[in-house]
């Protein structure tokens, strides 16, 4: 078997062309305000490409660049003031963060209506009983994978290598949402190569190049790779892909993936919160 390649550009732009189509009617344009802290190369990557993907859409993009000894107090303050600022609709604190700023006080200080990557335990409470505000952007961009694939989700093992706040915890809840039946596996799991191998749909997220390969899986497994892995400018993902995509029914590559997922559903979840903005006069 050789697995169908799922390029998230063909997904995502069916997504960024709804989203562009809605911003064009809008009188007053929606505005996101991404902030990073320090020298980070593969964060400065990720926020340029978030800024230019808004310049194409018609959002307004602020990016606002802040030295790595920055205080935590320093930042808190500024997001405060972006919490009251009636011209930005969203707000994105891009992680990871110098070790002297707790992760966890940033999240929380984000107004959870300004909460674009969704990372406010508000949020995730909603999205967790099923009353989704926001959608956190990289699972529910392999949700729309999936979706594009045309295959029932319902009933299927799905295993998940990972459990971060960000990627593994949530998509197993919008997996179980959709009805499969969702294994974890993460660092201190015994004998993952056998839960994996069992997978009838796998979420990978572990960030080790190459961790999957091909004798793990079954054929005809269904593959997303959330992985990635610079090494030395080049990027990789966790699937070791030429062997893998001999026995997969579908497979991510990456680059070219989940990540042009991830900045669609955040230009979704940035119209989402503008339009919130109108409705609670915030
Ligand atoms: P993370 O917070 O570092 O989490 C990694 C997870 O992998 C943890 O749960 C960890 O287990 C588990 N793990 C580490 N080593 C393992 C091992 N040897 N065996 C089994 N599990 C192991 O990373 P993340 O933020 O979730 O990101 C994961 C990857 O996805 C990274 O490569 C990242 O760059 C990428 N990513 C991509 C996108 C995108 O848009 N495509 C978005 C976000 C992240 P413990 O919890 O036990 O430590």
């Amino acid at each position: 078997m050789t697995a169908k390649i799922i390029y998230g550009k063909e997904v995502a732009n069916k997504i960024k062309e709804e989203v562009k189509s809605k911003v064009l009617m809008l009188e007053k344009k929606p505005a996101l305000t991404v902030i990073l802290v320090g020298e980070n190369a593969a964060s400065k990557v990720y926020v340029n490409n978030k800024h230019k993907m808004c310049k194409k859409l018609g959002i307004k993009s602020d990016i606002v660049v802040l030295p790595e000894d920055t205080t935590q107090a320093f930042l808190l303050d500024l997001i405060k003031k972006l919490n009251n600022d009636k011209n930005i609709s969203g707000i994105l604190v891009q992680l990871p963060l110098p070790k002297h700023i707790a992760e966890e006080a940033v999240i929380n200080t984000v107004h959870p209506l300004k909460d674009v990557d969704c990372f406010h335990p508000e949020n995730i409470g909603l999205m967790f009983a099923g009353q989704p505000r926001f959608l956190p952007c990289t699972p529910a961009g392999v949700m729309e994978i999936l979706k594009f694939t045309g295959v029932n989700l319902s009933g299927m093992n799905a295993v998940i290598i990972g459990r971060s706040n960000i990627v593994g915890k949530p998509q197993a809840i919008l997996l179980l949402e959709k009805h499969a039946t969702v294994t974890i596996v993460h660092s201190r799991t015994k004998n993952i190569a056998s839960i994996v191998k069992n997978a009838d749909l796998l979420v990978s997220a572990v960030g080790i190049k190459h961790f999957v390969r091909a004798e793990m899986v079954k054929e005809g497994v269904i593959v997303i790779d959330v992985g990635i892995n610079r090494i030395k400018e080049k990027l990789y993902g966790d699937v070791d892909f030429d062997e893998v995509v001999k026995k997969a029914s579908y497979l991510t590559p990456v680059p070219g993936g989940v990540g042009v997922m991830t900045i669609a559903v955040l230009m979704q979840n940035t119209l989402k919160a503008y339009e919130l903005q109108q409705t609670h006069n915030i």
